[in-house]
């Protein structure tokens, strides 16, 4: 039986930055990974055109002043074999290998009361035990993968983005479909839209998406290497997690229609998420969001030249901003070829797939040699339901979230005493720059399991009634947005069955740190520490 301190369930940008933080404290530490190698995310999703959408000197480390200086990144948004490089250099610099077990899945967690321990099942049968249990399963993990009928009688191939073949595909010239269009289906449409020989778009919602304008990065990487820990604080105090320069925020419904426009026309060539961020009530006024919606649908039309591809293309049945926006680099443009079409599944849903390609409800047949499946993620919940979780009693996880999460902070859930949560649901995770949240996490963790170690103390559980009242918060929080409106993953709207719940915590990720690490302060106020 292995028994350590801690087991840290994911090798991605949380798992390594934890097992990092807690080691250089005297933690026995190890980390369980599913994957082959670390990397998370981005050694999973390697589909032409997979990058951040976050600009790297944000979307990186900024534990190490040394690491942040030394990196180069080479385009303002790395594509994904310049980010997988980055994490391994972590890995190996940081000499974090020697503790993290590859090719091991968790299957299970029972909590014993007795030791006051997990009992750790994985997919290698070691027996493991550990005091402590850090899920840094990630809330992007779990593939959704639609179960369309007659896929296994398709006789070409079938791709997933979100587990593309290692050794590439050969699209060149070949009759490709893509079935979705977030922003996993644009990346990969714009990228590969040159060289196969015919393109079918599957799509059920059209996207927003501003444009990258992504390139070299070497000026702006020598400006943010002179200023990295001065705009490393604006970003944590920021409400995504980055600075999207906040600070000129104005209400739009109150600002000249001119003035509206010249705004949006500033944010709109500077590029990326940070366009709507100069409205503080984008997200809380139904007219404002439309002004920002109608924008940018301006924009599209602009991009494509048939009108009537561009009014499908054009998003309309939600609020902008309240499904994550797409950062684009040419995808509108794609459909001015002649041999890209788009389906439109509002319009005319799949029927099945046959030995051929796809066949809509209408009969159209669409004959394919290949088929690409940007179709999501079972986002924030899945990875953890997916494992067979037992706390006190041997509740399971599984039956208390079948409603919706509940959790304190996002950070534990009652009954599940010294199990925490990296970027969990009601924390600002998926809603932010992931590594202000994610460090911010790790960083709320080790200090809370120093202050236990400190003091003797060997537990610490989330009290039932704080965490009612951080679900309600959470709740009432994200109803005052327009953000519920939209059928989208952050309400589990795209996994049929799933209840629809609005899973992050709206308030931003500079109020959140201010809120946790004054819990922090209060001696855990809300927690049971014994
Ligand atoms: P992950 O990187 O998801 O790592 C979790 C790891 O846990 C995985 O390797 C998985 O195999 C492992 N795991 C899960 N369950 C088990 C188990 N039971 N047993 C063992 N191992 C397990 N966020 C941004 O902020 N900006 C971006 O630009 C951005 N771009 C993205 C692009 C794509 C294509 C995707 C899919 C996500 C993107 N994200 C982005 C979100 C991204 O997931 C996070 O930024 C970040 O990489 C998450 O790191 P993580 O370590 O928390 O989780």
């Amino acid at each position: 039986m292995a028994d350590h301190d801690v087991i840290v369930i994911g090798a991605g940008f949380a798992g390594l930055y934890q097992l990092h933080r807690l080691r250089a404290l005297g933690f026995d530490t190890r980390v369980i990974e599913a994957g082959a190698d670390v990397g998370g995310t981005w050694y999973w999703n390697r589909y032409p055109g997979a990058r951040c959408d976050i600009e790297s000197v944000e979307y990186s480390y900024s534990f190490d002043a040394d690491l942040e200086q030394e990196w180069d990144w080479s385009e303002r948004y790395a594509a994904q074999p310049e980010i997988l490089s980055y994490v391994r250099h972590v890995a190996d610099r940081f000499d974090l290998r020697e503790d993290i077990v590859l090719n091991t899945r968790v299957e299970s967690l029972d909590w014993d009361d007795a030791t006051q321990r997990w009992t750790v099942t994985a997919s290698d049968g070691t027996p493991r035990t550990a005091r402590y249990v850090i899920a840094a399963t990630g809330c992007l993990s779990v593939p959704s993968r639609p179960d369309f009928e007659g896929l296994a009688d398709f006789a070409g191939e079938v791709l997933w983005t979100s587990s593309w073949p290692h050794e590439g595909a050969d699209l060149a010239g070949k009759r490709v479909a893509v079935i979705g269009t977030g922003s996993s289906g644009l990346q990969t449409i714009t990228a590969i839209a040159p060289l196969v020989g015919s393109l079918t778009v599957f799509q059920r919602t059209p996207s927003y998406a501003v444009p990258a304008h992504n390139g070299p990065n070497a000026d702006r990487l020598a400006a943010a290497r002179t200023r990295y820990p001065e705009r490393r604080e604006v970003s944590r105090a920021s409400s995504k997690g980055f600075d999207c320069d906040e600070e000129a925020r104005v209400l739009l419904i109150e600002t000249e229609a001119e003035a509206v426009v010249g705004e949006l026309d500033r944010r709109w060539d500077i590029g990326g998420l940070c366009f709507g961020s100069g409205f503080s009530d984008l997200l809380k006024d139904a007219d404002a969001n439309e002004a920002v919606a109608e924008y940018v649908r301006a924009r599209i039309r602009e991009k494509v030249k048939s009108p009537e591809l561009a009014e499908r293309l054009t998003p309309r049945t939600y609020p902008i901003a309240s499904k994550r926006m797409c950062v684009d680099t040419g995808y509108f443009e794609v459909f001015n070829q002649d041999n890209v079409t788009l389906v439109d599944l509002a319009e005319r849903p799949i029927a099945r797939m046959t030995g051929r390609g796809i066949v809509t409800e209408d009969g159209a047949a669409y004959d394919v040699d290949v088929i690409v499946m940007a179709t999501g993620f079972d986002a924030m919940t899945g990875a953890l339901n997916a494992i067979d979780i037992r706390g006190t009693d041997g509740h399971s996880l599984r039956d208390k979230w079948a409603h919706g999460p509940r959790t304190y902070l996002g950070l534990m859930s009652a009954g599940f005493p010294n199990l925490f949560t990296v970027t969990g649901p009601q924390s600002p995770s998926v809603l932010s720059n992931m590594m202000t949240s994610i460090e911010h996490h790790v960083d709320w963790i080790t200090r809370a399991l120093t202050h236990l170690r400190e003091r003797g103390l060997r537990r610490m559980e989330a009290d039932p009634d704080a965490e009612d009242n951080w679900v309600h918060t959470t709740n009432d929080l994200g109803d005052l947005t327009l953000m519920p409106q939209a059928a989208s993953w952050y309400m589990g709207a795209n996994i049929p069955g799933k209840q629809r719940v609005f899973m992050p915590f709206v308030g931003g990720v500079g109020l959140y740190r201010d809120l946790t690490n004054g819990i922090a302060v209060s001696h855990y106020h809300g927690f049971e520490l014994s």
